[in-house]
């Protein structure tokens, strides 16, 4: 199921004593609102409404996929976050904006340095190359400039 609008009414959902909700949400959704140095792919959506005396408890769960662009090789890759999430909604409200919900929540889960790998071996300062893919000859040239500066140092 695709999910298009992620604005519930409230007074839906106590009507019908809660609401379930399963599937894929329009990407378009987040990226309007989220920072643009990332692009939201997927987000599945598995939520559920139950309707109490006095509120609605939101449920749920969403697994996203979101390219971000590795921060030490420069290259782009598929971050997969998973979050869930509890929250209440009043009766006096009007909708339960889950789509502001989940766009926080993607914000929050992405890491201030974003990284393809843990190992990431990023790329080499000197001639750019992807040290992931290829190795290059400054590294070894690097490391004689280190030992020259050590010896230089004593
Ligand atoms: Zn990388
Ligand atoms: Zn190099």
């Amino acid at each position: 199921m695709d999910i298009a609008n992620l604005l519930f009414d409230i007074n839906n959902i106590k009507d019908n004593k809660g609401l379930k909700i399963k599937g894929t949400c329009a990407a378009s959704l987040f990226n309007k609102v989220l920072d643009k140095s990332y692009e939201v792919n997927e987000v599945f959506l598995d939520i559920n409404f139950s309707a109490g005396s006095d509120s609605i408890l939101a449920q749920g769960f969403i697994k996203g996929k979101i390219s971000l662009i590795c921060a030490r090789c420069n290259e782009a890759f598929e971050y997969k976050p998973k979050e869930s999430f509890t929250e209440l909604y009043d009766y006096s409200q009007k909708s339960a904006d889950i789509e502001s919900l989940i766009a926080s929540l993607l914000s929050i889960s992405i890491p201030m340095k974003p990284l393809c790998s843990d190992d990431c071996k990023g790329i080499c300062a000197i001639c750019g190359t992807n040290l992931n893919t290829m190795n290059c000859e400054c590294s070894y040239q690097n490391e004689n400039a280190f030992v020259i500066l050590k010896d230089l140092a004593i």
